[in-house]
């Protein structure tokens, strides 16, 4: 098994002037964790150096990831991830669809409370990410193939996984999956939500990814002068379009205009809700029906975190906003819930 440390709570410590929590290496780290002896027979470790804050995280890091794993694929049989909270769900989401036809674990985790501090929950969630990534079923098929977030308790796909809580143990929600897996005194694996996997397919790992992209949230007053210099931007490529409920937005002629001009120049526009839990629905009401005939493209169920990569990933693979388009509305890896 590979460690991947990148950084993150887990591994911080307190800045002795600012007080503030910084990255530390992985020296310090594991010195902090007393039982890693124990478990670390088979486990190898790579570092960043320097470790980062996950605010820091940026799609070129991605790619380093990518890198890392198809660079050593063959030589283990899973990958945990340490990564800081904060954008740990765009990472997640970014690796499901760069890391085609991947067959084994890639589980990312970390912390709300530094590993070091009496009451962290960084050990728990390490040792159990672990064992998830090293779980395979009687014939050596790793039980869960796919790219995962470990979190108190539970394992949610990575790109259905969303950070919900700043300061509980609780941080990441699935709202609109099953948990792939819940820890207790067992693991329980829920086999019928893991994705099936065609083990005799070979990683195609993809590096490129265009971040001329960006994310529009919808709410009453919103401006036209203001919305019409983010949409007209001419390095925009793609948008993520948080509308209301299942997928409604005011019938304002001049948004409509907007939208339907920035369509017609190549701009893929993706729906998806506001809402945490449900789906956009744009046939349901006239307000989400008239996006439809702007050439707006339905995110279905999507998180913001995977609506957003899959847009760079996308864009990065396609010149052809056709291509973007026809691959935006399909499910890669279980990322959506395609309904109509
Ligand atoms: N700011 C930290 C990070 O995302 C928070 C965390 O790790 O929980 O790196």
């Amino acid at each position: 098994m590979l460690l991947i440390y990148t950084g993150g709570t887990i591994g911080m410590g307190c800045n002795r002037e600012s007080g503030a929590l910084e990255p530390l290496d992985f020296n310090h780290l594991i010195s902090c964790l007393p039982e890693f002896a124990a478990i670390e027979t088979g486990i190898d470790s790579y570092q960043f150096t320097p470790p980062i804050d996950s605010s820091d995280m940026t799609p070129r890091f991605w790619s380093q990831l990518v890198r890392i794993i198809a660079d050593r694929y063959d030589d283990y049989d899973g990958f945990v991830i340490l990564h800081g909270t904060d954008t740990m769900a765009f990472t997640a989401s970014a690796l499901s669809f760069m890391l085609e036809n991947l067959t084994k674990p890639v589980v990312l985790t970390g912390s709300q409370l530094p590993i070091g501090q009496l009451r962290t929950d960084g050990k728990e969630n390490l040792v159990t990410s672990i064992e998830v990534a090293s779980a395979h079923h009687d014939d050596g098929t790793p039980i869960v193939p796919e790219v995962c977030i470990y979190f108190n308790g539970h394992l949610l796909r990575g790109n259905r996984a969303t950070k919900a809580n700043a300061d509980g143990f609780n941080a990441f929600e699935s709202y609109n999956y099953p948990h792939l897996a819940d820890a207790g005194v067992n693991i329980t694996y829920h086999e019928e939500h893991i994705l099936k996997r065609d083990f005799t397919k070979k990683l195609i790992p993809h590096f490129a990814l265009d971040p001329n992209v960006t994310v529009f949230t919808l709410f009453p007053g919103v401006q036209e002068q203001i919305t019409r210099h983010v949409i007209e931007s001419p390095e925009l490529r793609a948008m993520v379009m948080r509308t209301y409920g299942s997928g409604n937005a005011p019938h304002h002629p001049w948004l409509m205009r907007l939208l339907k001009e920035a369509t017609s120049r190549g701009i893929t526009v993706v729906n998806i809700s506001q809402c945490d839990a449900g789906a956009v629905e744009m046939g349901r009401y006239d307000t989400g029906f008239q996006l439809k005939n702007m050439g707006v493209v339905s995110g279905y169920d999507s998180t913001v975190e995977s609506a957003l990569t899959k847009l760079m990933f996308l864009i990065g693979q396609h010149n052809d906003v056709n291509l973007v388009r026809s691959n935006i509305v399909r499910d890669i890896c279980g990322e959506i819930t395609v309904t109509e």
